[in-house]
């Protein structure tokens, strides 16, 4: 068998690279290893999560709205009804790209692929039947190494219990645990530990640094914590799991820090601690590829590898490990194929952490500005001030824009407050369009919204912001 483009790995990089190559007139064959279609994103990740946090988000403002003269009765959950929800969301999505790329004539192979050489691939069959392993043979003129990353596991923690899980154990949502321990204080740890507390577990989170979400901003992060901690049994930064033992219908956690070394035991724990990239066991040491000591695949930024005929995007091609990086990624990979000149030139990639409150940023933060030594001027507009989030009941919120002082040229954003996943795509526009500060501030944005928050900010670096009093000295 030969395909002009044969994509490895049928995820948001690899099924946005194939359907765009197919579109560009070139000849495509996915070799998926799962039976459908959507990679870690749409079967393990964004979409199963987000249709998760919905439920989680429904239930917290229910209950919320007691402060406000409307009382709901304790929500009674169906943990069945929820997961097949979920589950149909999931199957809904896949079942749409498996038509899709029908519609464009791209082949997909049920298949895990490795390499033979940098032309060929052999073609493994998965699931029950293995007797045909090596049998077949896929050969290409190019190929798109789209095979992602799976959950960070190291051997302490892998303890072979059903007890103990990864994200993926986390939204096959077995059930509602009494207790569940979370360790690491990243953003799936924080999304899943939503989704379980609101759901009705007690939910504690270890981490092992001195603040939840390590490398993002503090000012977005703190509303957060302060929520999570309302929320949550328990947060314990600084702390380690030294290690687990599975005690039959319990965990038995030892933690080692500041505030508590002892054994604790929980009903399950979720370990969200990172995500490792797919580059072993496949043979890829048989192409010129090469894989970095972190197990990325380097790439130019045309996404080739060190091997002239393979590519690589998405999570196996380094950081950060999101949905929307790796389908650019895979767009720019089909256009430099069909010998379009497309190159990676975005200004920045956005970052959105989707717990309550949302946490979402993109371009040069506050801490690189300080790190790289380059001078800025934050500008902060506070939710406290903003109508619609007063009216939300939301005031845990704000928007901050780092600009140039120089040129007043945007920088970076961040936002964090209900919502801030949706409103950091103007920043985004703005970043990548190269605006001024003043552009944002004078675009009339519709009222009361919590957009306005985008534009208040601006002002507030104008010195102009109509509900931010800062007297100038004369
Ligand atoms: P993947 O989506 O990992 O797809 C790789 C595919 O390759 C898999 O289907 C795998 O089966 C297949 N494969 C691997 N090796 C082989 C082989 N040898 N042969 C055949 N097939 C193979 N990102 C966001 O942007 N927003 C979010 O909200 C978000 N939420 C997330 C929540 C969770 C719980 C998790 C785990 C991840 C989340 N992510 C999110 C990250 C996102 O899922 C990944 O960044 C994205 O899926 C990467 O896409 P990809 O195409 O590079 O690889």
């Amino acid at each position: 068998m030969h395909s002009q483009v044969v994509v490895l790995g049928g995820g948001p990089g690899g099924y946005a690279a194939a359907f765009l190559a197919a579109d560009l007139g070139l000849e495509v064959t996915i070799v998926e290893a799962d039976p459908r279609l959507g990679g870690t994103c749409l079967l393990r990740g964004c979409i199963p999560s987000k249709a998760l946090l919905h439920v989680a988000k429904v239930i917290s403002e229910a209950e919320e709205m007691a402060d406000w003269g409307v009382d709901f009765a304790k929500p009674s959950v169906n943990i069945d009804k929820v997961r097949d929800r979920k589950n149909n969301v999931v199957a809904t999505l896949s079942g749409g790209l498996g038509k899709l790329a029908e519609a464009r004539k791209v082949k997909v192979i049920n298949a895990r692929g490795v390499f033979v050489d940098s032309k060929t691939i052999n073609l493994e069959s998965v699931g029950d039947d293995s007797s045909t392993v090596g049998s077949e043979r896929l050969t290409f003129d190019h190929c798109i190494l789209a095979t992602g990353s799976e959950p960070a596991m190291p051997k302490f923690l892998d303890i072979g219990s059903p007890r103990v899980m990864s994200s993926n154990g986390a939204l096959d949502l077995a059930d509602i645990p009494e207790s569940m321990l979370v360790v690491g204080g990243g953003y799936i740890g924080l999304e899943m530990g939503t989704v379980y507390s609101e759901l009705g577990s007690k939910v504690t989170v270890i981490e092992l640094g001195d603040g939840l979400l390590p490398g993002a901003d503090r000012d977005l992060v703190k509303p957060l914590a302060k929520r999570v901690n309302e929320r949550f049994e328990k947060v314990l930064l600084s702390h380690k799991v030294a290690g687990l033992k599975d005690i039959g219908d319990k965990v038995e956690v030892t933690v080692e820090g500041p505030e508590i070394n002892d054994t604790l035991t929980f009903d399950r724990v979720l370990v969200s601690i990172g995500r490792w990239p797919v580059s072993k066991g496949f043979g890829l040491e048989n192409t010129k590829v090469v894989v970095n000591e972190r197990g990325f695949v380097e790439t130019d930024n045309q996404q080739r590898t060190a091997d002239p005929n393979i590519f690589a995007i998405g999570d196996v091609a380094g950081d950060p490990m999101l949905a929307h990086k790796a389908a650019y990624e895979g767009k720019i990979a089909a256009e430099v194929i069909a010998g379009e000149p497309a190159a990676f030139d975005a200004q920045a990639i956005p970052a959105v952490v989707f717990t309550d409150p949302e946490i979402a940023w993109a371009g040069l933060t506050a801490d690189e500005a300080k790190q790289q030594g380059i001078k800025v001027k934050i500008a902060q507009y506070p939710w406290q001030a903003s109508g619609r989030a007063i009216a939300n009941g939301r005031t845990d919120g704000m928007t901050k824009w780092i600009v140039d002082p120089e040129t007043d040229r945007v920088l970076g954003c961040g936002i964090v407050g209900t919502g801030a996943g949706e409103l950091i795509a103007e920043a985004m526009l703005a970043i990548e369009m190269g605006c001024n500060v003043r552009d944002i501030a004078e675009t009339i944005h519709p009222h009361p919204t919590l957009s306005e928050t985008v534009a208040f900010a601006g002002e507030v670096h104008l010195g102009t912001a109509t509900e931010v009093y800062r007297p100038k000295r004369r």
